[in-house]
């Protein structure tokens, strides 16, 4: 695997790339089986692979965890070569963001609701880092987890918008066989922590098992989501069921054939996040733990 640290060495490197076909894997590092999965899934599509370990400080807001978030990149280097990526991407903070630079990526409406009211600024850090990336890489098939639901549609539209030569892939949530999404945020945990955790996925199972039953009001399987998560973690930011297209309220509170149940939560100091799009998403299996 060549690892680079500046545009221009992985740009030429993706150029050379790129007849044959470029896959991209963008992510923060720390690497987990869940990042693995999306080299794997990028394989798929194109004969190179493409990685990136970049923790976008933009994305982070003032009271976020930009100082702790776990960084391990030898570790990651020899994840990435067994899961067999070509290139690694791992610029400094001012390879890019040049000196003086002023340039941000902004979507509007399904950056606005859920993590969005939230967490402001953040998919505008997301976007703007994504964005660069892309323009370094040139065209690609660009594989992001469906964990990070919203972020995946924000890129999803910016990639549209602004006719990016860009496949976007998403790839289902890998999770721990207790259930738990696998997340960097996972390392912060302590083991009573992540027993409370659980709460999440056997919440989202429960919904899932509900609208099996043929259950289609959205308020009401977002108000038994909210109950069990509340009983066991810190804080909740949100549960809600959206539109799983639009992120928008389900109409008529009626869902359809398909929605988003998104949820987010405090176990102690983590924040935790995690979905399913009912009608779509294959069951969460819950480990004997949950
Ligand atoms: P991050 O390093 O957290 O920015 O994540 C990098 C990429 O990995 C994003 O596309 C995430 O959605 C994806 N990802 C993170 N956790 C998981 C998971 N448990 N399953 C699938 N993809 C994931």
């Amino acid at each position: 695997m060549q690892v680079f640290r500046t545009v221009s060495g992985f740009r030429a490197a993706c150029e050379n790339a790129r007849t044959a076909g470029l896959g991209f894997v963008p992510t923060m590092g720390a690497l987990h089986d869940g990042h693995l999965a999306l080299v794997t899934e990028a394989r798929r599509h194109a004969p190179t692979v493409a990685a990136s370990i970049f923790v976008n400080p933009t994305q982070f807001g003032v009271n976020e965890d930009l100082a702790r978030y776990p960084r391990d990149l030898e570790g990651d280097l020899e994840k990435l070569q067994k899961a067999g990526a070509d290139l690694l991407f791992a610029p400094a903070v001012e390879e890019m963001y040049p000196e003086g630079e002023q340039t941000r990526v902004s979507v509007s409406r399904v950056a606005a609701p859920l993590c969005g009211s939230f967490r402001p600024g953040h998919f505008e850090g997301v976007a703007t880092v994504v964005t660069k990336l892309f323009a370094i890489t040139g065209a690609c098939t660009a594989v992001f987890g469906r964990k990070d639901y919203q972020q995946l549609a924000v890129i999803k539209r910016l990639t549209i918008d602004l006719r990016l030569p860009i496949n976007v892939v998403g790839f289902p949530t890998v999770r721990d066989l207790d259930g738990l999404a696998k997340s960097s945020r996972n390392f912060y945990l302590s083991p009573s922590e992540r027993a409370q955790a659980l709460a999440i996925p056997a919440a989202l199972a429960e919904a899932q098992d509900t609208f099996s039953n043929g259950d289609r009001d959205a308020a009401a399987i977002a108000n038994r989501a909210r109950k069990r998560i509340e009983a066991l973690t810190d804080r909740i930011d949100y549960v809600e069921v959206v539109d799983a297209d639009s992120l928008e309220p389900v109409v008529g509170n009626k869902i359809d054939h398909r929605a988003l149940l998104a949820i987010a939560c405090h176990v102690g100091k983590t924040r935790l996040i995690d979905n399913v799009v009912l009608g779509e998403d294959a069951r969460v299996v819950l480990g004997e733990k949950a």
